[in-house]
This record gives structure tokens, sequence and C-alpha cells, in this order.
């Protein structure tokens, strides 16, 4: 599968060019290379990889795809095992739901874990290393202007050099939530598919165990294989050990109000501590303390923003990968998890290609990666605004219907439906039971190589 499939002679040598060095394209370049792909580049606008400090939870379908990538062993070395989750209260700290995790790995093959960004990057980025005859990096160059002729191509500009045109077989866009390919694309085919407005925002807080040195309730969060959920209304926090449990991991949900009036280039803010303690004002004591560890100056807000459903992820030899296409709330902790899948089906489909692939044959098989892919992602971008919407209800019956289910999860120990999506069971199968990259090997065999 994907790096095992025989390609043909002449396919190895199409040239493919990946616009962004996110979750989505690193994960691309890494698996199209151990496919057998050799004329790989990679464009990113940054002039490093330079990963946000955050932590990320690496659910077994993400996991199956980076080990098949021959990178999963290095991140999983530094990574944490989730053996139980817990939902609370906010305001109280009391215990609504216990789930038990450890399930997970002797029904799906890996651990839920919990990892750091930076580790996940830079292993993928290790990974195209290794294969760096066929991989190369540009970095420090925007993209713009993508074209769908029969050759793909579109202006690179260097940040310190003069715009050149580059055109290729095939192209992938993984640029991500503000995706100049997705505009490119839509243009091109006279749709509409607008940004929309989630009205949430987070903050992303790592704290480490010497932050956490004084406070023994708080490292007591540290040194446990859990991932707790606080929630309020219209808001929560998600935390988790991450780095050989040497960090505490914090990622917050609130309305935004620090960005809606902003324009919408810009997506992320230095945030005054101040108004985040007074956004979790109502919250228990000991997140009041955990949040006041965060250093004056070093409050980061995110603005949380997804798109409608797109009519086609594929125009001719363009193909868009991660949030350029599925870009999600963090409520399922999936979104990397699903770029990583997208990943996984290119790198099966495109090896499966016929001895000279003419464009429409390029166009075929990325076909096969959106309809493996599609669905299945909008279905989880689906799940995560609703299991949202269920953290945050305010008072009323449809609260109470959820804590109802709370309570039934609870006296069930812990069987049953979870309001919180990602955390239910039946769930889980769905997202953590399905191999994607099975499913693309079986439809590319039959539809591109005709046996
Ligand atoms: C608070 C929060 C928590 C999350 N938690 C999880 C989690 O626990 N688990 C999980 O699986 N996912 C999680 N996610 C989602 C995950 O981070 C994203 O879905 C994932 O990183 C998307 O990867 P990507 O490569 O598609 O896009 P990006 O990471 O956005 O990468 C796009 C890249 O393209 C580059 N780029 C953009 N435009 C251009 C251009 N014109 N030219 C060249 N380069 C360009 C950008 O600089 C960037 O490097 C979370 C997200 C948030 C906001």
């Amino acid at each position: 599968m994907g790096s095992t499939t025989k390609m043909h002679s002449d396919v190895d040598s199409l040239k493919i060019c990946i616009l962004g060095a996110g979750m989505g394209g690193l994960a691309c370049a890494l698996g199209l290379a151990r496919a057998g792909f050799k004329d790989i580049t990679v464009y990113e606008l940054a002039s490093n990889l330079g990963f946000v400090g955050a932590g990320i939870q690496m659910a077994p379908n993400m996991a199956r795809i980076l080990d098949r990538f021959g990178v999963w062993d290095a991140i999983f070395q530094e990574a944490v095992v989730l053996n139980e989750t817990e939902v609370r209260q906010g305001a109280t700290d009391e215990q609504m739901a216990h789930i038990d995790l450890k399930y997970i790995k002797e029904t799906y093959g890996y651990p839920h874990t919990v990892g750091h960004r930076a580790t996940l990057a830079g292993e993928l980025y290790e990974g195209c290393k290794r294969e760096s005859k066929n991989v190369k990096f540009t970095f420090a160059t925007t993209c713009e202007d993508v074209k769908f002729g029969s050759k793909p191509s579109f202006t690179a500009v260097p940040r310190n050099g003069e715009p050149y045109e580059v055109q290729c077989d095939i192209l992938l866009g993984a640029d991500g939530v503000k995706s100049n390919t997705r505009v490119a694309m839509l243009r091109e085919l006279n749709v509409e598919a607008e940004v929309k407005d989630t009205a949430q925002a987070a903050y992303r807080i790592m704290l480490t165990r010497e932050q956490l040195s004084n406070d023994p309730e708080l490292l007591a969060l540290l040194d446990a294989d859990k991932v707790i959920r606080w929630i309020g209304e219209r808001r929560h926090i998600i935390a988790y050990p991450v780095s050989r449990k040497q960090i505490y991991n914090i990622s917050t949900t609130q309305p935004d109000v620090n960005f809606a009036a902003a324009p919408s280039a810009t997506y992320t803010t230095k945030g005054s501590k101040k108004a985040m303690l007074e956004v979790y004002g109502d919250y228990c004591p000991m997140i009041h303390r955990m949040l006041d560890l965060v250093p004056e100056g070093e409050v980061c807000e995110w603005k949380l923003r997804v798109h409608a459903p797109l009519p086609t992820w594929v125009h001719g030899s363009v193909g868009l990968v991660g949030d350029a296409c599925h870009p999600t709330l963090p409520h399922m902790a999936q979104g990397a998890a699903q770029a990583i899948e997208d990943a996984g089906v290119l790198s099966v489909v495109l090896a499966h290609l016929p001895s000279g692939a003419t464009p429409q044959d390029i166009n075929k098989a990325l076909k096969i990666y959106e309809e493996v892919r599609k669905e299945r992602a909008e279905a989880l971008v689906e799940l995560a605004a609703q299991s949202g919407r269920n953290m945050h209800l305010g008072e009323g019956e449809a609260k109470k219907e959820r804590d109802r289910q709370f309570a039934a999860l609870k006296a069930g120990g812990g069987k049953g439906p979870v309001p919180d999506k990602w955390a239910d069971a039946d769930v889980q199968k769905m997202v953590y039971g399905v191999d994607c990259m099975k499913i693309a090997e079986e439809l590319a065999t039959k539809e591109l190589n005709g046996h």
C-alpha cells in the first residue's frame, strides 16, 4: 500500500509541486516520495517551518499513516499516551464524564496519543530530508496566480528576488485556510464558497513543569495520562500533557471579540492576559491559577475560521489538501489527522497512474482521491461544529438533555453516547476504524489499473 505499490517507471518522474509546508504539505511530500516519486518540490511562504508552540492530539488514524511513512516511531518516543478523558464543569471542576481510552490501542492498533506540533512537523520534515534526492524545499516564497491548463502553473514570489513561473504535471494546494489555490480554483469554476466566521477564538498556552512546580493540584494534571475538557456556556478549555509530560498544553475556545471587527487577513493576535482571565472569570479557582501562570505578554489568541463545503477539491491536475479544502473547528481534534489522511490517499492513487500518464489520467486519479476523502472529511467538520455546540450550551432544554446524557454515561461507567463527540466510541469507530489508504488502494487498483 502507498509505498509498496509498484509504480510504472515513467510515472515516477512526473513533476509534482506542493504549495505549503504545513502538516498537509509535509505529509504529501513524504508520502509521495516514499511511494516512489522523484521530482517533488514544496514551496512555503515562511522562511522556515516556524510551527506554533502548541500541542496536538494524534489519533490512531493519523498514527497509522505516519507509521507507513516511516516517522511514527520517532514521534511516538516523545508522545504521551492518553489512557482516559474527562469532561468537567468549568465553574466547579465537578466531573461530568469519565471515559476510558485504553481500549483504543487494542481495537485500532495505535493508542490515542498527544504530542508537540514542532515534533510532528519536525519528524515529517526529517523524513522528507531522508528523501532529499526526490524532495526539494523552497522557503520564503509565496505562490500566487495558479493556472489550470493541461500542465498547471503558478507564480512563485521569493521574498528577496524576482517572481518566476513554475509549471508542473501535478499541483497540490496545501496552503491552509487562506489558500490561494482554492481561491483560484473556485474562480476558475465560477463558484463561491466563502470563508465562514465561526465567531469563536482560541487561546493556546503551554506551561512547563517548572511553572507548575509550586502547585500540587496542577502538577497532578501534568502527571496524569488524561485529557480534560472543562465546559461552560459558550466556552471551554481542553488540556493535556505533552513532551514526555514536561509541558501542560492548554487550548481554549471562547466567543471571538478581538477579531470580530478585524480584517479577515488577521488570524492570530497577542491577547491580553486580563481579558483572558475575565473570559474564564466564573471558572473554578484551579483554572484561574492555571491561566494566571501565563506570563504577561505571552497570551496568544487565534481566530477559528472554517468555510462552507466546496463543490470540488479537484480541477484538472490540481488538487486541494488539508485546511485548504476542509478547515475545521478543533473540537474533534482531527484537522491535521485529516490533512494526513489526504496525503496518505494521494500517495496511493497517484502511485497507480498508468505508464505515459496523461492529464486526463492524473485528473482521474485525483478524482478518486476526492471520492475517498471529501465526504468523510466534511462529515468530521460538521461533527466538530456539532460537538462545539453541545459543549457550549447555555441554560435551557437542550442543556438539560445534554446533561442527562452525561449523567447516564456516568451511571453506565463511561459506556454510552458522549455529547463530546470525539470521545464517543461509535464516532471513534468511524474515525479511527476506517483505513482510507486501504480503500484508496482498492478503488485505484480497480479504476486506474483495470484489474
Ligand atoms: C486551536 C487548534 C487546535 C487544534 N488541534 C488539533 C489536534 O489536536 N489534532 C489535529 O489533528 N488537528 C488539530 N488542529 C487542526 C490542525 O492544526 C490543522 O487542521 C492543520 O494544521 C492543517 O494543516 P494544513 O497543512 O492543511 O494547513 P496549515 O498548517 O495552515 O499549513 C499551510 C501552509 O501553507 C503556507 N502557505 C499559505 N499560503 C501560501 C502561499 N500562498 N504560498 C506558499 N505557502 C503558503 C502557510 O505558511 C502554511 O505553512 C487544531 C487547530 C487549531 C486552530
